[in-house]
């Protein structure tokens, strides 16, 4: 699916889309973690799964489930996405962003998912942590999540 970039961004942001999550969907940084969020929603309304890819923190991309991903992507009717809440102190490496997505199922279903989301910035981008995915590291190594932290201070918690 292509959208003009006059029309209504898909992610409920109230912007048109190439004012909106268009510009990172071409390679731009997202300003914040909501940013970023709202832009992987997109992505997954347009059927954009090489960016969530690239924006999932890079230690995790070689784990993710592509193929389901991209059958996910385009076998649901995407209906919106509202944005709770967002933690993001001022120059903190880590955020998190609570949302609630909402599609209808191929057999005509509604669904809704809530869930709070981690975020890290790793050398000046935005990355989705995907929960579902470990991270692995000694345990005294710097995470590779990118937060600078010890891993045993960090995702191995
Ligand atoms: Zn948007
Ligand atoms: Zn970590």
């Amino acid at each position: 699916m292509t959208l003009d970039a006059t029309q209504p961004c898909p992610c409920g942001s109230s912007s048109q889309y190439g004012a909106c999550c268009q510009p990172l969907h071409q390679g731009a940084a997202a300003p914040d973690a909501e940013r970023l969020m709202r832009s992987r929603y997109c992505a997954y309304t347009l059927g954009l799964i090489d960016y969530l890819v690239a924006t999932t923190v890079p230690a995790q991309q070689s784990q993710l489930a592509v193929e389901a991903m991209r059958q996910w992507s385009e076998q649901s009717r995407w209906l919106g996405l509202t944005v709770e809440s967002a933690q993001q102190l001022p120059g903190a490496s880590t955020a998190q962003v609570t949302f609630v997505a909402r599609w209808q199922d191929p057999d005509g279903s509604a669904q809704s998912h809530r869930e709070c989301s981690d975020f890290r910035l790793i050398a000046g981008r935005w990355y989705f942590l995907d929960p579902n995915h470990a991270i692995k590291a000694g345990r005294n190594e710097p995470c590779p999540c990118g937060s600078g932290r010890k891993f045993k201070q960090c995702c191995a918690r």
